[in-house]
């Protein structure tokens, strides 16, 4: 259906040659895609007010904002390549953003490989005398995050999953060994967790989780400076990345109610050089006092565990829908 459509689909503005792009999954594109016509392919109604077009039908709602880089997917935030454009009367998006940002959440299915994800890798972030950000009243990230690892692995353990931690104590490993650890076992999926840090501001709240940037673009963090917008090698998933992506952060948010800063891009070194589909968590900012406090409760690193173990879950069905 979405190839007997492709004619209406396009907005005819641009290269002729990024035509070809979409038979490539390794090109990025300079396409815009109607944002009416994924509303047809979709079977959704769209409609409008002064900051939003939403796309809806009674199974997905998605919400693109009107000067800017978010868009809500049934209330989870994430963020487009490229804003959302005005093409003559009509609204678009960048076609590399419907093909590998949207589409692999609206319809997971699609995915080719539906290989059952079986090896899990979880990486709690620093070590040894890395201690990762440390907060106002000393607690370290190191810490923090390697409990969330240790609980996730167990409640994934009981799901049937093969757990591996990329370390196994407070000892210090490169980001270049976790990533070959990665591929030694042969895992399936990787997963880092981090807890945030602010330098400047301590109300800068909330949960996020990166995925790789597709190739061609600016990361989100760093969108319109100076960017290093190569092809990576975890660009060899960037749809499975973007459904592990959506599963592991509307998880997080359904379970830790916390301030939803969206699903982002970019080319962290363990992320962009995983051998399977990645995706970093940020579990909350360390300086933010109300955090700060949660990370340090077992109740929260437990919820915090139990929305990883959700999402890794929630992945899985999704393939293999
Ligand atoms: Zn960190």
């Amino acid at each position: 259906m979405y190839l007997i459509n492709r004619s209406l689909f396009i907005c005819r503005t641009v290269i002729l040659s990024s035509f070809l792009a979409f038979f490539k999954s390794d090109a990025s594109s300079n396409t815009s895609v109607f944002l009416k016509n994924i509303a047809r392919l979709y079977s959704m109604g769209i409609r409008s007010n002064d900051k939003k077009i939403e796309l809806k039908n009674r199974y997905n709602n998605i919400e693109f904002e009107k000067k800017g880089r978010r868009v809500w997917i049934n209330n989870i935030m994430l963020y487009l390549h490229k804003p959302c454009q005005k093409v003559g009367k009509s609204w678009s998006i960048n076609e590399d953003d419907f093909r590998l940002n949207i589409d692999p959440i609206i319809r997971s299915y699609k995915n080719s490989s539906k290989k059952t994800p079986k090896k899990i890798v979880l990486d709690p972030g620093h070590g040894g005398g890395d201690t990762g950000a440390i907060s106002p009243n000393r607690v370290l990230e190191k810490q923090i995050v390697y409990d969330i690892a240790i609980l996730t692995k167990h409640i994934l353990i009981k799901h049937g999953f093969k757990v591996y931690l990329t370390r196994e104590n407070d000892n210090y490993i490169t980001l270049d060994q976790r990533v070959e650890f990665t591929k030694k076992i042969k895992a399936d999926l990787f997963i880092s967790i981090h807890a945030n840090a602010a330098s400047s501001s301590r109300s800068a709240n909330g949960i996020e989780t990166f995925i790789s940037t597709l190739e061609g673009f600016d990361s989100s963090n760093s969108y319109g400076r100076l960017n290093n917008r190569v092809r990576v090698p975890n660009n060899k998933y960037d749809f499975s990345n973007a459904v592990l992506g959506y599963a592991l952060q509307s998880n997080l948010i359904k379970i830790l109610k916390r301030y939803d800063r969206g699903l982002r891009r970019a080319r962290f070194k363990v992320i962009k050089n995983s051998p399977c589909p990645a995706a970093l968590v940020e579990c909350g900012f360390l300086t933010n006092e109300i955090e700060e406090s949660l990370l340090r409760d077992k109740n929260y690193r437990i919820k915090v565990a139990n929305g990883i173990a959700n999402g890794v879950r929630a992945y899985k069905a999704y393939i293999l829908k």
